[in-house]
């Protein structure tokens, strides 16, 4: 829209400063259907906010996603614009993403060099790995049919700018689990009366361990990790109660599957063992993040076109992201961006002086821009 010119970095730190938690991004969206709505484009605000915007006759369309939910992280940067709201900070760049996507629909707006639709997908708690489903819940797909969809992460440590991305899996799963061992607690100078979990709880730790090492083929990466074992034993008291918590990682959903059913045997067998009853609960939040072959490659493409450096076949990130669902319904890729390298844009993600790289918005948005004209062609 003429006339509208965003100050993308003013932007990013008004985001930075006013963080908000997953699903409670109140002003957040405010702004960005503001913002949306200011630039033209038809606006539709649930739990998260999408914007429309449609050029020529095509039918094709594409969704570009961003996050915005911050963290339960006190902010210890020394910057003007640190968190005004205390515990809560962008320690994960989402601020950033938004920031870059809403330059890019001001850039589209302008100048709709493009054929089809594109829909601005804005989504809540991604931290939780709930947002993305509750998006898709409120019928985003259905109402918003895409052909394809994307989503930019940056990536602190990388070179300022530098495209990395895979076909194929990219971002692992993550599954949580919870033993619950029931013994019989007791006099701790009269063990053999009781049945004490924690010898049992010991055991099945490192029992677990086993999964990774010697029943998935070398190289899976994935990861089983015990986390917490709480017990209700004193010290001269011993328990009869414990459970262990702990986070499954997986690259491939079988490995997932298959380090559930070998860790419900491996509780089974030892607390058969010992006489005592184990219950075991398994949720997967994040499923694993599968690019598919076709956008992948136009990413890509548009990123070497852009003179961007560029790994097309990078390695597979440890971390999950539930842009993962979105990339379970639609052929998609996430891509990741370089924050740069010094001071606070290399502090890993989620570190308490880690900040967003202001010269990565006009990079960012001029990417997804082109990403759209390269995707949505004028045919002449
Ligand atoms: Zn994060
Ligand atoms: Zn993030």
């Amino acid at each position: 829209m003429a006339g509208t010119v965003l100050d993308l970095i003013r932007l990013r730190r008004d985001f930075h400063q006013n963080p908000e938690l997953g699903f409670h991004e109140y002003r957040t969206k405010q702004r960005i259907a503001e913002i949306l709505k200011g630039l033209g484009l038809e606006v539709c605000v649930g739990t998260g906010v999408v914007g429309i915007l449609r050029a020529g006759q095509g039918n094709r369309a594409i969704g570009l996603r961003a996050d915005m939910d911050a963290l339960p992280i006190p902010e210890t940067s020394t910057h003007g614009y640190s968190s005004n709201h205390p515990g809560v900070m962008h320690a994960c760049g989402h601020d950033g993403h938004m920031t870059m996507l809403l330059g890019a629909a001001e850039r589209l707006a302008d100048n709709p060099q493009f054929d089809g639709t594109v829909v601005f997908i804005f989504q809540p708690n991604e931290e939780h790995g709930l947002g993305a489903q509750a998006m898709i819940q409120e019928d985003v797909l259905a109402r918003f049919p895409m052909d394809e969809v994307y989503a930019i992460h940056n990536l602190p440590g990388a070179p300022l700018g530098q495209v990395s991305t895979r076909a194929g899996q990219i971002c692992a799963s993550e599954s949580l689990f919870e033993i619950a061992i029931s013994g019989q607690g007791g006099h701790a100078s009269m063990p053999q009366v009781g049945r004490d979990a924690i010898t049992i709880g010991a055991e099945l730790v490192t029992a677990l361990q086993t999964i990774v090492a010697r029943k998935l083929a070398p190289g899976s990466g994935a990861v089983v990790s015990v986390t917490e074992f709480i017990t209700d034993g004193q010290r001269n008291v011993l328990p009869g109660q414990a459970v262990l918590k702990g986070d499954v990682r997986a690259r491939v959903p079988e490995d997932r599957a298959n380090i559930e059913t070998f860790m419900r045997q491996i509780t089974k067998g030892i607390c058969a063992a010992h006489g005592v009853t184990g219950e075991m609960a398994f949720r997967t939040e994040f499923i694993e993040t599968i690019n598919a072959a076709a956008p992948t490659a136009a990413v890509v493409e548009t990123a070497l076109n852009s003179g961007l450096e560029t790994n097309g076949d990078c390695a597979p990130m440890s971390f999950s992201e539930d842009f993962a669902h979105f990339c379970a319904a639609v052929p998609g890729c996430f891509l990741l961006l370089g924050n740069g390298v010094e001071g606070a844009h290399g502090q890993p993600l989620h570190a308490s002086d880690y900040d967003f790289n202001d010269e990565l918005l006009a990079i960012g948005a001029a990417f997804w821009a082109q990403l759209v004209r390269d995707r949505l062609p004028i045919h002449s």
